[in-house]
C-alpha cells in the first residue's frame, strides 16, 4: 500500500535490492539474463566469470555479449530487446514465494520507518520487472513508494540522482530532507558519496565486513537489526 501522501517526509531511504533486502534469491534472474542474450542473439553465454554483484543489469549483458564476440554497435542496437525479454523471462520463472530470502531486520526496519511516515524507495541494478517481482515476491512491496532502476540510466550513481530528483519533484521530500542510501556493495557507498547522501553499508552480501570499511561508509553494519533511527533523521 502507498504511503499516504501528507507532506514533505522527514527523511528519505533509498534502498539497494540483492545482498541488501534479499539474498540468495536463486538462479532464475542470471537465468534470465543467459536466456534473452541466447534467444536475441543466438549465443550461449554465461555469467560465471562476471562479478554481477554491484553491477547494472544492462551492463552485465553488455559484458557477456561481448566475450561472445558481438561487436559494440550491434550489443546497442540488440539492448533493449534484450533487456525487455529479459524482463518477460524473469516474471515467468521467478519463484513464487521469497519471503525466506528477506535478510535480517529487514522487515523490521520497514516497518519502523512506515510507523514514522519516512518516505523509502529502490535504487537498483535490477531491470524494473525484475526488481517489482522480487521485491513483491519477498513479500516487501508495500513498503516502498517508488523505485529507480538499472534501465534508467548508466550508473548506480545516476538512478541515486534520479531518485533524489523524482521525490523533490513530487514534493515528497523538502530541499534539506536528510537522505540516505542502504547497500552491501562498495559500488553502493560511491553512489552515496556522488550524490552528497549518507551512505549505510550492510555487511549481508558477498562483500566482507573489511571490504565495505575500506570504502569508508559513514555508517557499517552487520545487518539491518540495529540500525540507529538518529542516524537517518537528524
Ligand atoms: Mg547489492
Amino acid at each position: 500500500m502507498p504511503q499516504p501522501n501528507t507532506g514533505p517526509a522527514p527523511a528519505l531511504v533509498l534502498f539497494d535490492i540483492d545482498g541488501t533486502l534479499v539474498r540468495r534469491a536463486g538462479p532464475h534472474h542470471r537465468e534470465a539474463l543467459i536466456e534473452a542474450v541466447r534467444r536475441i542473439a543466438g549465443v550461449q553465454t554465461t555469467t560465471d566469470h562476471i562479478p554481477v554483484q554491484g553491477m547494472l543489469d544492462g551492463d552485465i549483458l553488455a559484458w557477456m555479449l561481448k566475450d561472445a564476440g558481438v561487436p559494440a554497435p550491434r550489443i546497442r542496437e540488440w539492448m533493449p530487446k534484450l533487456t525487455r525479454r529479459a524482463q518477460w523471462i524473469y516474471s515467468r520463472r521467478c519463484p513464487t514465494d521469497l519471503t525466506g530470502k528477506v535478510c535480517p531486520g529487514v522487515v523490521g526496519l520497514l516497518q519502523t520507518l512506515r510507523l514514522r511516515r519516512l518516505l523509502t524507495g529502490i535504487v537498483s541494478g535490477n531491470l524494473t520487472q525484475i526488481g517489482w517481482k522480487k521485491i513483491e515476491r519477498a513479500g516487501l512491496k508495500q513498503f516502498f513508494r517508488y523505485g529507480c532502476f538499472a534501465d534508467r540510466g548508466r550508473t548506480r550513481s545516476e538512478l541515486v540522482k534520479l531518485a533524489i530528483a523524482e521525490a523533490r519533484a513530487n514534493a515528497w521530500i523538502a530541499r534539506r530532507t536528510p537522505i540516505a542510501l542502504i547497500g552491501d556493495h562498495p559500488n553502493d557507498i560511491e553512489a552515496a558519496r556522488r550524490n552528497n547522501v549518507r551512505s549505510i553499508a550492510v555487511a549481508t552480501g558477498v562483500v566482507g565486513k573489511d571490504e565495505l570499511a575500506a570504502h569508508k561508509p559513514d555508517l557499517l553494519l552487520d545487518d539491518l537489526r540495529n540500525l540507529p533511527m538518529e542516524f537517518i533523521t537528524a
